[in-house]
């Protein structure tokens, strides 16, 4: 068996498996999906930015409401709450 035949086993999937495929990964930004900051892989984002309305993961969201609290401003990101009263 040639080296070749490896590669051609992995030739890309048909136009439906593909739509299957993108449509059940978790979305940038959106809740439970993933974090809003394009450099971060983090899937669950659960925190939620009030200023631009997208979602991020711990991490991202810590480091959002530190910079706020450096410039004196009221913290953007809140974690999102399931039930409301
Ligand atoms: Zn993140």
């Amino acid at each position: 068996m040639s080296p070749g035949n490896v590669w051609r086993d992995l030739r890309p999937e048909g136009p439906a498996e593909e739509f299957w495929r993108s449509y059940t990964l978790p979305r940038r930004g959106e809740y439970a999906g993933l974090c809003n900051n394009p450099l971060c892989p983090t899937t669950g984002a659960d925190w939620l930015n009030r200023v631009n309305d997208r979602y991020y993961c711990d991490d991202c969201a810590r480091w959002i409401n530190e910079a706020c609290l450096k410039q004196g401003i009221r913290k953007h990101c809140e974690l999102h709450v399931e039930h409301h009263f």
